[in-house]
């Protein structure tokens, strides 16, 4: 018992998720231990991080699109100075109208949804023209953009190595004893532990009961010749600017073969809706799969565990990680230190009924 390692917090996993909730629980000066098994697959890793609030061919407000867009650009903007990185690039995202039809329903749609906030009528798209058919205009959102996630969790992952907070192994869950006063692993013992395991959660004993509905996607990478957009464009699929003639394309929806292997069905998937919208060659250099860890009425699913009073879970942040995070890591947070209540509709309470 001498021997012992004490923490306040051991967390498992440091995707997004994870990554997040660290950095903050090392800025409340918390002791923690985070586990994160460098050969398992992270969904963060191939993450697209694009942040959009307003989406699809209905132009639907992303869920909670005040609190969230309220936060999430000062929230990325403040881990920039911490960091003295740059990751996060607000490029808004321009929509080209397809058709005279479409222009119409979407027009009436953004009159319809009140979105004249989030969504101004482009006419003149001459800057798009040189790689896009644009001639009927299209729609421009300016509070969109996208993080490079793995420069983030690379940055986090720095901090936490130099705060000896920082366990390069996979997490056992049969090794994990639970007492009264916390939590014992090997020779370790928590306080508190948070589970953040992404859609590897379905291999965790305590909440592998929870409705996870994962979706795999796949994003190509690759280069378009003299391409000088900023901005994101988006029509069925997305072209990110990645700087020079880099972008990435995607992505692509699939709830079969839930694993991170490339497909030649995605990539013609991608390759088929880009070359629909590009009047310019885009030439392949690379393709990248994930499982986004998605739940079956698609919010996030965090909050404590039905029977462990300090065992906690952050996890479901789906097809929109970038955007839910910062908000939720301060809602769990809240949780925790000021016993304060977790959105309803995120709230892991929500599933006790099937918890057995
Ligand atoms: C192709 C694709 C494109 C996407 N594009 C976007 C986008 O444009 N915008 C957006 O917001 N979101 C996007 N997402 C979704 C986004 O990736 C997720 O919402 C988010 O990254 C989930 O983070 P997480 O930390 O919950 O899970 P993960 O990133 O999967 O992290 C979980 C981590 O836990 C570790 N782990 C699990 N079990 C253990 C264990 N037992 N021991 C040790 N470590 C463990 C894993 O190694 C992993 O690193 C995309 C996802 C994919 C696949």
């Amino acid at each position: 018992m001498e021997s012992l390692k004490k923490y306040d917090f051991l967390i498992v996993g440091s995707g997004l998720a994870g990554s997040l909730l660290a950095n903050e629980l090392l800025n409340y000066g918390q002791k923690i231990l985070v586990f994160e098994d460098l050969s398992m697959k992270s969904s963060s890793m191939v993450a697209g991080g694009m942040v959009n609030p307003v989406t699809g061919k209905y132009l639907a407000k992303t869920w909670l699109i005040e609190e969230l867009f309220g936060l999430l650009f000062d929230y990325y903007r403040g881990l920039e100075l911490d960091f003295k990185a740059s990751f996060f690039h607000q490029t808004g995202l321009f929509r080209p109208f397809a058709n005279e039809e479409s222009k119409i329903n979407f027009l009436n749609q953004i009159e319809k949804h009140q979105l004249k906030d989030y969504i101004k009528v482009l006419e003149d798209t001459s800057a798009f023209s040189p790689h896009f058919e644009a001639n009927l205009g299209g729609m421009f959102t300016e509070k969109a953009g996208w993080l490079d996630v793995p420069i983030l969790l690379t940055k986090i992952k720095e901090k936490l190595k130099s705060n000896d907070s920082f366990n390069a192994g996979k997490f056992d869950h049969i090794r994990l004893k639970i007492e009264n006063e916390g939590f014992y692993y090997e020779d370790i013992f928590a306080e508190k532990i948070i589970f953040c395991e992404g859609f590897n959660v379905i291999n965790n004993p305590f909440f592998s009961w929870l409705p996870f509905n994962p979706v795999k996607g796949e994003t190509l990478l690759g280069t378009i010749k003299d391409y000088e957009i900023k901005p994101i464009v988006n029509q069925g699929k997305w072209i990110m600017p990645l700087g020079g003639d880099k972008v990435r394309v995607g992505a692509t929806y699939s709830w079969h073969e839930l694993d991170f292997e490339n497909t030649e069905n995605g990539k013609e998937e991608l390759l088929f809706n880009v070359q629909k919208v590009l009047k310019t060659a885009f030439e392949v250099t690379s393709q990248q799969a994930g499982v986004r860890p998605s739940t079956k009425d698609r919010r996030p699913i965090l909050g404590k565990h039905p029977a462990y009073k300090y065992m906690y879970i952050f996890n479901g942040l789906g097809t929109k990680g970038v955007s839910l995070a910062p908000y939720f890591v301060k809602q769990l947070l809240d949780f925790i230190f000021q016993q304060k209540d977790i959105n309803p509709e995120a709230n892991i309470e929500r599933h006790y009924a099937l918890y057995s």
